[in-house]
């Protein structure tokens, strides 16, 4: 049995043997001691989603447990919650469904609600596969080793227990099965906006998750790890992985950034140079053009510039005003 986050399902499968294999005695770069970030977020949408109706049957005061079963290999983890929509709510059709909640940032929510999730954010999506591929298990309190430090732990679990007290959820011996359906909610961090994506299982992409989890479990077996999904770790997923420092050790100091002195190439470089500069100068030169364009009403070509404006809706998402208006102008080739 190994007991993993199911968050990273859908990430670097290193990472996995780190967590959950014989790796795990390694040091741990300790992430940052936040109180009014991931977790926090999380009870505040749950507060919030428990407002609109929508039940909850676990993630409150309990937690659903899990099993990814994983050729013979059981695979433990928890969820965010098991909710259901008695009736549609906002965008949340009814039904009942495995819950995660993600914050973001802005770019990251409006990429979400732009491209979908798994166009957006693949791991999360891998994540949900993972959830909605398994069996549950058990229902238990939700346990305090979850978080980072006192005050968190004091915190978060006052907040959810308050909310457990307002909204009752099943009892822990209450056991209904995994719902079919996973309920993605994302806040963005900076205006508290709620998103919601409904993932139906999809199974390839179990298939795939799994196969990541096979490959981090037989090389974790060989004492081996496993491949990184990075040549190097200037990515957002090294940048806050705890095994870091492990990971790189040594390897990115034997591969420092070298300055070649190579004459076929150097004109190649200087091209990519040139046209660097001409797409920044080029931008700026259609920025203050723009507003004199724009002022004009109506569509019109002037020369070789067609200025049209057309509204259009991003797929089934409710768009911002800025994003409905669109305003283009093209080049007509002459
Ligand atoms: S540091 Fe990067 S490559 Fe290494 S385990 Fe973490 S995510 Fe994977």
């Amino acid at each position: 049995m190994i007991n993993f986050r199911g968050s990273n399902l859908g990430l670097c499968p290193r990472k996995l043997a780190y967590e959950g294999g014989s790796f795990l005695n390694v040091t741990q770069v300790p992430t940052k001691q936040r109180l009014l970030d991931g977790w926090w977020h999380e009870v505040e949408v749950k507060g919030r989603l428990c407002d609109m109706d929508l039940h909850f049957e676990s993630g409150l005061s309990s937690q659903a447990n899990l099993v990814l079963n994983v050729n013979g290999v059981q695979i433990l983890g928890h969820i965010d919650g098991i909710v259901c929509a008695f009736s549609p709510i906002d965008g949340i059709p009814l039904g009942r469904y495995i819950l995660e909640v993600k914050s973001m940032g802005p770019g990251g929510w409006f990429n979400l609600k732009r491209n979908g999730l798994i166009n957006s954010h693949r791991h999360h999506y891998d994540q949900l596969q993972g959830y909605l591929g398994g069996s549950l298990v058990s229902m238990s309190p939700i346990t305090m080793e979850e978080f980072e430090n006192e005050l968190q732990r004091d915190v978060i679990l006052g907040m959810l227990w308050a909310l457990a007290a307002h909204y009752p959820e099943a009892p822990y011996d209450y056991l209904a099965g995994l719902p079919t359906k996973g309920l993605l909610v994302a806040k963005d961090k900076d205006s508290g906006e709620l998103a919601y994506e409904v993932v139906e299982r999809d199974p390839i992409n179990l298939a795939v998750v799994k196969r990541r989890v096979i490959n981090s479990i037989g090389a974790d077996l060989r004492g081996e790890l496993p491949s990184r999904l990075w040549d190097n770790p200037k990515n957002w997923e090294c940048k806050n992985c705890p095994f870091r420092v492990q990971c790189w050790e040594g390897i990115v100091d034997e591969q420092p950034s070298r300055t070649l002195d190579d004459p076929d190439l150097l004109l190649f470089a200087r091209m990519y140079a040139e046209g660097k500069a001409f797409e920044k100068r080029g931008e700026a030169l259609m920025e203050d053009a723009r507003p004199m364009l724009e002022s004009v009403d109506g569509d019109y070509t002037l020369g070789p510039v067609k200025v049209s404006r057309r509204t259009q809706k991003a797929g089934k998402y409710e768009v911002t005003r800025e994003e409905k208006e669109i305003t283009t102008i093209r080049v007509v080739e002459s």
